[in-house]
């Protein structure tokens, strides 16, 4: 099922890239032959990847060399749908033979038709957190809540307020005095 998905992302992506004149027929077809994966679902920090095959030290890897791509289970959800393709075009970039995150690359990436999902990224990370946090640290003073895996056992000041942050279990929307 969550495959049938990944394919439906690469049935919008690859096209579009077609049009961007980024690939042709045959890069397309290549890009076809890549396996497509998930990552860890409770991975936070990572949202997709393009994962290439070992290859000697200073070796320029190309198509050829990729292993797979793979996009966060969370971002095939209906709500996060339009940031997964902006992610699998971002893979793509990389499986092309754009491997690093330079001023080339950057200037590809913003050539994707879609402005929320190209600024997605910051807010999508913040509902991963959400999600797996068991703790929320909360100010006091003017409620600004940051969701954390642990406690902050009073290490830790609201930026604006100099106050000590408050733990309270997440999952619980009530402030509990
Ligand atoms: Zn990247
Ligand atoms: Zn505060």
């Amino acid at each position: 099922m969550t495959n049938e998905k990944l394919i439906e992302l690469q049935n919008i992506v690859l096209p579009v890239m077609r049009i961007l004149t980024l690939i042709d027929q045959e890069m397309e077809k290549k890009l076809k032959e890549i396996p497509l994966g998930l990552i860890r679902k409770n991975a936070t920090r990572m949202h997709a990847v393009c994962r290439f095959k070992r290859g000697p030290k200073g070796y320029t890897k190309t198509i050829n060399d990729v292993k797979e791509v793979a996009i966060h289970p969370e971002a095939l959800n209906e709500q996060w749908i339009h940031y997964a393709r902006f992610l699998m075009y971002h893979e793509y970039l990389h499986a092309i033979g754009n491997i690093r995150h330079d001023s080339v690359f950057r200037e590809l990436e913003s050539r994707w038709p879609d402005e929320d999902a190209k600024n997605a990224g910051k807010e999508f990370g913040r509902y991963l957190r959400s999600k797996s946090a068991k703790w929320n640290w909360t100010c006091p003073e003017c409620n600004k809540t940051h969701p954390r895996s642990r406690k902050s056992n009073g290490r830790y000041l609201c930026r604006i307020c100099k106050v000590t942050l408050i733990d309270s279990p997440a999952g619980q929307t009530h402030q509990t005095q």
